[in-house]
């Protein structure tokens, strides 16, 4: 336990701590994909990723399909639509016979068609509907992701999960966070992802004991800053001080959306006194090579949205913190 950090560092889960783009985000291109035959790009969720305002990945892909169905035109402005047709179209209705629901998954009773393998295409068969064809409700729509993200009871025997949740690469090494224990940093994390997929992440994968964190439900969703708040004044206290305010250590955020920095900008507003760092970095889908364009204006929106600094990667946070603790 630090005493009496230099700074308080939160972090965002997904895109900063693992990486979500075969996991969380092909949860969402295929949830959209079951309900209206199209696969959005990852551009596309990009962009409506930058409005900062869908950080709930169930919201995102409802919004995806609102989009998609309002008009031609709108289909247009989210790229090509050519996967689209009658004859790949599949139904809510028949979501109950080809993903299995939080409830009835049992060890021993998940879904073959489940596995995480590259190959792995859990549409169902194809079947021709009227288009357009009706948004699903949000309940209905979240059985349909967790059976992709999931792939079994949300809530059971992470062993037996079956869905993308099972391929997702790490971001950090369980050492990193011993390096920021050892530079008088205190830390947490303050994440959108369900608190299965957050408890998973963190005590099964990174090995990290009850770690201080808010998922989702513990706090309104990003960018109300409340859960970010809380947290940090807990661990201020934690730490002996008096909590947010002047004579606190500087409080940062390392996110990797436009939703992440505008909730820095908006706890700002509601402490003032408190000096608060946004740090952003681009997720690891921008990160390649051939990206290079493509993360450039991706990092242009988080500066614009108003990070103090754009990492080149989760693990050169402590290095620009540094750099940022010694600027008044
Ligand atoms: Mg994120």
């Amino acid at each position: 336990m630090i005493l009496i950090p230099r700074a308080v560092l939160l972090f965002d889960i997904d895109g900063v701590i693992r990486d979500v783009g075969g996991s969380y985000r092909r949860a969402i291109v295929e949830t959209v994909h079951h309900y209206s035959g199209w696969r959005p790009d990852p551009a596309v969720i990009d962009a409506l990723k930058a409005e900062g305002c869908w950080n709930n990945d169930w919201e995102a892909s409802l919004e995806l399909l609102r989009r998609y169905r309002g008009t031609g035109t709108d289909a247009a402005q989210f790229g090509d639509p050519s996967t689209r047709s009658a004859g790949v179209d599949s139904s809510a209705r028949s979501a109950g016979t080809h993903f299995p629901a939080r409830t009835v998954a049992t060890p021993g009773a998940t879904s073959p068609s489940f596995s995480p393998s590259p190959s792995f295409s859990p549409s169902p068969v194809p079947s021709p509907l009227p288009s357009p064809s009706p948004l699903p409700s949000l309940a209905e729509l979240v059985e349909v992701f967790g059976g992709f993200y999931f792939g079994g009871d949300p809530d059971g025997d992470p062993s037996i999960w079956r869905g993308f949740i099972g391929s997702e690469p790490l971001l950090v090494e369980p050492s990193f966070f011993n390096e920021l224990n050892a530079a008088g940093i205190a830390w947490g994390f303050v994440s959108g992802a369900e608190p299965p997929s957050v408890r998973y992440v963190l005590e099964q994968r990174l090995g990290l004991l009850d770690p201080p964190r808010i998922a989702m439900g513990d706090a309104p969703d990003k960018p109300d800053p409340t859960g970010f708040l809380r947290l940090a004044e807990r661990l201020l206290a934690e730490g002996g001080g008096t909590g947010l305010g002047a004579a606190a250590p500087p409080v940062a955020y390392l996110g990797d959306t436009v939703a992440d920095v505008l909730t820095v900008q908006r706890a700002r507003q509601v402490c003032p006194e408190q000096r608060f760092l946004s740090l952003a970095v681009a997720p690891p889908h921008l990160q390649g090579r051939e990206h290079l364009e493509a993360r450039h204006a991706y990092e242009q929106r988080l500066r614009q949205a108003g990070a103090d600094r754009i990492l080149s990667a989760t693990v050169a946070v402590l290095a620009n913190l540094e750099i940022l603790l010694t600027q008044a």
